[in-house]
């Protein structure tokens, strides 16, 4: 009988594991069965887009069904409400599905409860980190650039996904200066990093100055090792610097791991995210892997305002590959091999982009790493999301010559 391996997650780290397991292993050896809430796969990099208005939720997302039927894969769209890892049985809303190996890739919840005013469903803050935060949001840029007035965009205490509140601001900034409205819109950044492009991973190479210079370039004040303590209707409280006048705030919350699996007892940690080992193994569940933002990783070192390791799309492949090539080892009596995580990126500025890449993401580094400014970069992302998008919907992989 083919030995069944669950996963959960149909985002970068549950697709990207299901093909590459039936890459190593036919459907005679494994039967795979992908649960997910949605039956659709959204290219998250680009909410930043759909936040401005660059891009419908439509034009970057697909049904996974195509991938998925490519990979000889099941495709259960059914919301995951607990694991019983005693059982080995994953319980949904509808059924129950009993795995000998199972893969956890479930993301992240927003911790909208760490500070009052996060939002936008928990108060008047904006966000990108979800599909209808992403498009609530297009609407509340929509009515800045009917009304224009002071925005701050940044990230909270104990945030890991920083990137994104450098993109929106300097797309915001390129979105009102094109429109002639820039000089009505003060922009404040304000962030628990210690020192600009820390990221959560003790910076790379020239990317504080880059970034520092780039801020005052364009009037962007901004605020560091800020603490964001209180989001209201006209104001953002920051801890240290006061209170900051704002009619749009976009403040990125800290994560925290999805209920089914905080609900799971022996899974996670306090935070609902999966402690593994290298190989991406719960080290305390046998068969049971986890990957992408669903994974513990501890912070570089500690910080004045805590600032969490990035966990990003790129990085969740390289764990899924990983994950999965240990699945079919094991299923053939072998140990799996594994490898440090690397990184690289491309930050929208609005009229450029900065090239980032890490190798490995936790310093020390073996490389220095790549930091390259240019239009050309802000080209080479659209040309990467058109490109990505192509391949995943017929279940292939970025080639890897292509910078992912
Ligand atoms: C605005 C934004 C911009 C970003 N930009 C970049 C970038 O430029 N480059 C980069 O590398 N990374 C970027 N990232 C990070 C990247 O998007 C994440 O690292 C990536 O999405 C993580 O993939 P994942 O598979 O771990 O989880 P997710 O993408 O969060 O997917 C989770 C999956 O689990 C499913 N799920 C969750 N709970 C359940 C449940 N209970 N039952 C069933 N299914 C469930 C969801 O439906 C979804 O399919 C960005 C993130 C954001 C928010």
């Amino acid at each position: 009988m083919a030995v069944r391996v669950v996963i959960i997650g149909g985002s970068f780290g549950g697709l990207t594991a299901a093909c590459e397991l039936r890459r190593q292993m036919g459907p005679d050896r494994v039967a795979i069965t992908v649960i997910a809430k949605e039956r659709r796969f959204t290219f998250v990099p680009s909410l930043t887009w759909v936040a401005t208005g660059t891009r419908s939720v439509e034009q970057i997302s697909f049904d996974l069904a195509r991938p998925l039927a490519a990979a000889q894969a099941a495709l259960v769209q059914q919301t995951v409400v607990g694991i019983d890892p005693e059982r080995k049985v994953v319980d949904t809303d509808q059924a129950e599905h009993p795995y000998d190996f199972l893969v956890v890739a479930t993301g992240h919840r927003s911790a909208n409860e760490a500070v009052p005013g996060l939002g936008p469903v928990d108060g008047p803050g904006h966000s990108p980190m979800s599909v209808p935060e992403a498009v609530e949001l297009a609407s509340a840029v929509g009515a800045l650039v009917r009304a224009p007035g002071p925005v701050v965009v940044g990230a909270a205490p104990g945030a890991s996904c920083i990137g994104p509140a450098y993109e929106l601001a300097f797309e915001l900034d390129h979105l009102l200066r094109r429109r002639g409205l820039r000089h009505r819109v003060p922009i404040s950044f304000v962030t628990p990093e210690p020192f600009l492009g820390h990221m959560g991973m003790g910076g790379a190479g020239k990317i504080r100055q880059l970034l520092e210079g780039a801020f005052e370039e364009r009037d962007i004040s901004y605020h560091t090792s800020a603490a964001v303590t209180k989001i209201t209707e006209g104001v953002v409280e920051v801890g240290g610097s006061g209170p900051i006048p704002s009619i749009l705030s976009i403040v990125i919350p800290p994560l925290a791991g999805v209920a089914a699996v905080a609900a799971t007892p022996g899974l996670a940690n306090l935070k609902g995210f999966i402690p593994v080992d290298d190989h991406y193994r719960q080290p305390s569940l046998d068969g049971v892997y986890a990957v992408g933002v669903a994974i513990a990783l501890p912070p570089v070192e500690e910080t004045a305002v805590p600032v969490n390791f990035p966990k990003t799309g790129h990085m969740t492949e390289q764990m899924a590959v990983i994950a999965a090539r240990d699945i079919a080892a094991r299923i053939e009596g072998r140990e799996g091999s594994t490898a440090e995580l690397s990184a690289r990126c491309v930050l929208d500025m609005g009229d450029r982009g900065v090239y980032l890449a890490v190798d490995p993401v936790r310093p020390p580094r073996n490389r220095i790493p790549t930091v390259s400014e240019g239009r050309r970069w802000l080209l080479a992302k659209r040309v990467f999301e058109r490109t990505y998008l192509w391949h995943a919907r017929r279940g292939r992989r970025m080639p890897t010559s292509l910078g992912w």
